[in-house]
C-alpha cells in the first residue's frame, strides 16, 4: 500500500471523504488521490516520493510557482513579528493601494479570507447599494459555496434557481436568476421579466469552472450596457482571472470595467485571502462607513498580506511574466491540437487552458457538457502515472506558472504524444 493510499484510508475516518474540499478526492477520475508532501517551482512531490509537473498550481494562486524564494523569505520574516493582531496594519494599506494601481476600478478594497466570502459580500453590497434583491448568475459559473449561489436552473422559462445542495432552503435561492453564459438574449429576458428588481449580474469574465470558456465577442460589453441601462451593478468574479490574464485582470484584458470585482487565489500569494472592491461610492456602503455589514477576525491577516504583496509587486513590476506564461500555455495548446486533431477541443486564453474530450466547439455550458468524462479520467491517470499532475476533473482549468520551464513543456509534450499514440492503437 502506498503512503498516499494509507493516508487516504486514515483521513476518510476523520475527514468527510478524506479531504477538505471535494474535488481533491479524485472522484471524477476514479482513483485514490495523491497526498502532497511538498512543492517547489513547477514541481510537486507526493508522500511516496513521486515527482510531478504541476498544472494545478493550487487551483490558481501559484502563478510564480510553488515556494517562491522571495515570498517564503518575506513570510518567514513577517512571522517573527506576530501572526495576527486584529488591528489595522501598514501592509493592508499598501496592498489596497497596489490593487488600485493594478486594477483602477478597485478604488476601494475590503480584504476577506476566501473567494466565497468575497463574492458573498460583494453581492450583499450590490443589494445594499441598489436597494434591489435579485441577482443574475450564469449556468456553469462558480462563485463559491454561499447559500444563494449554490444553485442550478429550475424548470420553466424564467430560470429561477433552485438549490444545488442539500441544506440550502429554497427561500435562500429565490432571488438568484440563471442565464446562459455567452447568451445575451437569456440576460435580456431576465431584465424584462424582473424589471427594476435586479441588483447585479455576477459573472466570471472568462468562465473557468465549466472548463475554460472565453466570452464571445461583445458578451461582456453587453453585460456592461444592460446593467447600466437598468441601474444594476456588474460584478466581475475575478477570483481566477484577477492578476492572471493581465496585471489588471480580465477587465484590463477585455477593456470592460465592472462596478465591483471579487478577487482571491493569486492575491493571497498562496495564503487564504479573498477581496472585493470597486467604485468608491459603492464601497462606502460597507460598515463602518455604511450600513452593509461585513467583518472578519482574520481579514487582512499580516502573513497573508505579506505573501500577497510580494506576489502582486512581482507581477506589477514584471509584466513580461504574462507574455511568458501565455507563450508556454500556447505551446501546450498547440501540442494538444497537433496530437489529437479534431478529437478534442482546446480552449486557451492567457495562462488558462482546458482540453475537452469532445468534437464540438465548447462555447458555453451545454457544449462543455458534451465532453467524454471517462476519456478525461483515462487521460488524467495516464498523465499522473507519467509524472504530470492535472486537474482531477474535466471541468476545471489547467494553470501555468512562470516556473514552468522548457524542460517541463518538453516532457509534457512527450506525454501528450504518447497518450495520443496510445489512443490510435
Ligand atoms: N469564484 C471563482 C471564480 C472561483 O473559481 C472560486 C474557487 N475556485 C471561488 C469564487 C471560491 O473561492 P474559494 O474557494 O476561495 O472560496
Amino acid at each position: 500500500m502506498t503512503q498516499s493510499d494509507e493516508l487516504f484510508e486514515r483521513s476518510k475516518k476523520r475527514i468527510p471523504g478524506g479531504v477538505n474540499s471535494p474535488v481533491r478526492a479524485y472522484q471524477a477520475v476514479g482513483r485514490n488521490p495523491v497526498f502532497i508532501k511538498k512543492a517547489k517551482g513547477s514541481h510537486i512531490f507526493d508522500e511516496d516520493g513521486n515527482e510531478y509537473i504541476d498544472y494545478v498550481c493550487s487551483w490558481g494562486p501559484g502563478i510564480l510557482g510553488h515556494a517562491d524564494e522571495e515570498v517564503i523569505n518575506e513570510v518567514q520574516k513577517a512571522c517573527q513579528d506576530g501572526l495576527t493582531f486584529g488591528a489595522p496594519t501598514r501592509k493592508e494599506c499598501a496592498i489596497a493601494e497596489l490593487i488600485a494601481q493594478m486594477m483602477p476600478s478597485m478604488e476601494m478594497t475590503r480584504m476577506v479570507s476566501s473567494g466565497t466570502e468575497a463574492v458573498m459580500s460583494a453581492i450583499r453590497v450590490a443589494r445594499g447599494f441598489t436597494g434591489k434583491d435579485y441577482i443574475i448568475k450564469f449556468r456553469g459559473c462558480y462563485h463559491g459555496h454561499s447559500d444563494g449561489l449554490l444553485v442550478k436552473a429550475g424548470s420553466g422559462v424564467l430560470m429561477q434557481a433552485v438549490p444545488d445542495s442539500a441544506g440550502v432552503p429554497s427561500g435562500y435561492t429565490q432571488y438568484t436568476l440563471i442565464a446562459e453564459y455567452n447568451n445575451c438574449d437569456s440576460v435580456a429576458k431576465l431584465f424584462e421579466e424582473y424589471k427594476g428588481k435586479i441588483a447585479a449580474i455576477v459573472v466570471e469574465p472568462v468562465a473557468a469552472n465549466m472548463g475554460v470558456v472565453q466570452p464571445k465577442e461583445g458578451f461582456l460589453e453587453y453585460l456592461r450596457k444592460i446593467t447600466k441601462e437598468n441601474d444594476a451593478l456588474l460584478i466581475f468574479d475575478e477570483v481566477i482571472t484577477g492578476f492572471r490574464l493581465a496585471p489588471g485582470g480580465a477587465q484590463q484584458f477585455f477593456g470592460v470595467t465592472p462596478d465591483l470585482t471579487t478577487l482571491g487565489k493569486i492575491i493571497g500569494g498562496g495564503m487564504p485571502v479573498g477581496a472585493y472592491g470597486g467604485r468608491k461610492e459603492i464601497m462606502e456602503c460597507v460598515a463602518p462607513l455604511g450600513n452593509v455589514y461585513q467583518a472578519g477576525t482574520l481579514s487582512g491577516n499580516p502573513i497573508a498580506m505579506t505573501a500577497g504583496l510580494v506576489t502582486l509587486k512581482r507581477l506589477f513590476e514584471h509584466p513580461e511574466i504574462y507574455t511568458q506564461i501565455e507563450q508556454t500555455t500556447k505551446t501546450l495548446a498547440d501540442a494538444y491540437r497537433n496530437a489529437f486533431k479534431d478529437q478534442v477541443c482546446v480552449n486557451q486564453i492567457g495562462s488558462l487552458m482546458s482540453v475537452f474530450f469532445t468534437k464540438e466547439k465548447v462555447v458555453d455550458f451545454a457544449s462543455g457538457q458534451t465532453s467524454d468524462r471517462k476519456k478525461y479520467a483515462d487521460y488524467f491517470c495516464f498523465f499522473l502515472e507519467r509524472g504530470i499532475h492535472l486537474a482531477p476533473s474535466q471541468f476545471e482549468a489547467m494553470f501555468v506558472s512562470v516556473a514552468h520551464h522548457k524542460e517541463d513543456v518538453e516532457k509534457t509534450i512527450q506525454v501528450i504524444d504518447q497518450y495520443a499514440a496510445s489512443q490510435k492503437r
